[in-house]
């Protein structure tokens, strides 16, 4: 008999966990590493004083592609984590004080669509049927797909030129929709994954019709839960996760990875491995020693990457009944300011902000009486502006309070129980991410599908990529879905 299979997959990202899950599942001993002391990656969670802050994904969509992994492992979902359905999916708000609930009710859409624009309730609907076109094409059938060789993405070729996919999201919603609230509000979501939705492929659409089929969902106890969900599985599987094992570098012979050694001295060795860390860290420093690991490093510090983000997570002493779990508090400028996120040298003066209210949800997030929030900004990545943040960051934080008790939470100074804020530098430090982009490889088309980090490596053969870096890419469904295109060249490799 062979012996068993190994791998090894660095980050416990969702790319990483899912990957992880998939290979354990199908009989492969996977060991799971990660750097910091809890898994989730960008999906990490914060306690204090009885709050619970998720620090990343907390619009969770496409829950059929989280069910997969217990299905395929002959297990229930159900018995592992608990996702309820969030109603309306987001408000999204402006200063004017025009309020829109963004929901998965025709009839309630088309009434809030009229109000500001009669011709853009038909209008919409046109939008909807080119969405769901592009969901279709983009993501049910290329979404877990690997793009290995340019004939792939020639065989792709003539759907992408059907759905002008060389067009910007918002070019193409400008096109069926006139209202600029409403432009804004369905093309704001490529922001979700990094993309500036006047530069992003208009393929980018498709997260409007993936709500729209499978709705907004948040796990109960947080993202968070959803996470120790999938990492329960993992270990049920026979699966091993270390904690705490930050891979320094991975040792290769003959084109071949056949260990990885962590800072604290550490190493494990296997048939294969997958990093779920940074692509530029993968490369540039943990496959630096090899020429294919220093070619491909700055080859990739080349590339555009995406903006990154100012995160302040608060608990107040106070339930926030105006809120729904979901506000994208739109600013006065949109095209203007996202110009500045994505290429500026400094920060705006103005913003455009996300706020999480989750106790919406799930009041067992905060004390009893009390609620949980956090509020993200898109800044400028590191490379883009050299913010002091170390300064810079509690001014900010100060500027956007003031913001949200004018606009959104009165009083949230005087009802602070704890906060603490979350900067590029932390992206770039606690998790490598170069540049400190929230997203990795900004997802213009000229960085998409085979033009993006392959999910295999072209020269080192047993070594593999999964989460935001590589195809598909950013957001929680982009990086399970990574994982399954992962998988199935792990496995069909493993198994000639
Ligand atoms: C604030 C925020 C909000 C977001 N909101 C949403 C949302 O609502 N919905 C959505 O779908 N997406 C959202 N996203 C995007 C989404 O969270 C990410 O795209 C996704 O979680 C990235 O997953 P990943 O698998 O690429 O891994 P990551 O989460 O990037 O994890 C990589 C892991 O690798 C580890 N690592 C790095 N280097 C090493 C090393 N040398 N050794 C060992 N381990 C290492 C890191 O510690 C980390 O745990 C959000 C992102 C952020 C930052």
């Amino acid at each position: 008999m062979n012996p068993a299979k190994t791998a090894i997959v660095i980050g416990a990202g969702f790319g990483g966990l899912a990957l992880a899950i998939r290979l354990q599942a199908a009989g492969i001993h996977t060991t799971l590493l990660e750097k910091r002391d809890q898994p989730g990656g960008r999906a990490y969670v914060y306690r204090d004083q009885g709050f619970t802050f998720d620090a990343g994904p907390t619009v969770i969509t496409d829950p059929t592609a989280i069910e997969e992994l217990f299905t395929l492992s002959g297990k229930r979902m159900a018995d592992y984590v608990d996702l309820l359905p969030v109603k309306p999916f987001y408000r999204l708000c402006w200063e004017d004080g025009t309020k829109f609930d963004y929901a998965n009710d025709q009839a309630e859409l088309d009434r809030q669509i009229h109000a500001l624009n009669p011709p853009d309730v038909a209008g919409y609907q046109r939008f909807l049927a080119y969405s769901q076109a592009v969901f279709k094409e983009g993501y049910l059938k290329l979404g877990a797909v690997p793009f290995l060789s340019f004939r792939d993405m020639l065989q792709a070729g003539p759907q992408l030129a059907r759905l002008q996919a060389w067009r910007s999201v918002y070019s193409m919603v400008s096109s069926f929709i006139e209202h600029d609230q409403l432009r804004q509000a369905f093309s704001f979501h490529s922001l979700l994954v990094g993309g500036n939705p006047f530069a992003t492929s208009s393929i980018y659409t498709l997260i409007h019709a993936l709500e729209r089929e499978w709705g907004v969902w948040f796990p109960k106890g947080g993202t968070g839960a959803l996470v120790q969900g999938m990492v329960k599985l993992f270990q049920d599987l026979g699966g091993t996760l270390e904690l705490n094992a930050e891979v320094a570098g991975i040792d290769v012979e003959n084109d071949r990875a056949t260990a990885v050694h962590a800072r604290d001295g550490r190493s494990w060795r296997a048939d294969c491995l997958a990093s779920n860390a940074d692509v530029v860290h993968t490369y540039a420093d943990l496959l630096g020693k090899h020429p294919r690991g220093k070619r491909e490093g700055k080859r990739l510090k080349g590339k555009r990457f995406s903006n990154s983000l100012f995160v302040i997570h608060f608990g107040l002493k106070r339930p926030q009944p105006q809120l729904q779990h979901h506000t994208v508090c739109f600013g006065a400028r949109y095209q203007a300011l996202i110009h500045e996120i994505f290429n500026g040298a400094e920060l705006a003066s103005d913003f455009s902000l996300y706020l999480h209210a989750p106790c919406v949800t799930d009041p067992s997030l905060a004390p009893p009486g009390c609620s949980s929030h956090y509020v993200l900004s898109p800044v400028p990545h590191l490379g883009n502006a050299a913010i002091d943040w170390s300064v810079q960051g509690p001014l900010y934080r100060d500027r956007i309070f003031e913001y949200l008790e004018e606009h959104y939470i009165p009083g949230l100074r005087e009802d602070l129980v704890t906060c603490r804020i979350f900067t590029p530098d932390d992206f770039q430090t606690e998790l490598n991410a170069h540049l400190g982009s929230a997203f990795s490889l900004e997802p213009v088309l000229q960085q998409s599908a085979w033009f993006r980090p392959h999910n295999r490596d072209a020269q080192l053969n047993n070594v593999y990529l999964v989460g935001a870096g590589t195809h598909p890419g950013a957001g929680v469904p982009g990086v399970i879905g990574s994982a399954k295109a992962t998988a199935g060249l792990m496995i069909a490799d493993l198994n000639p």
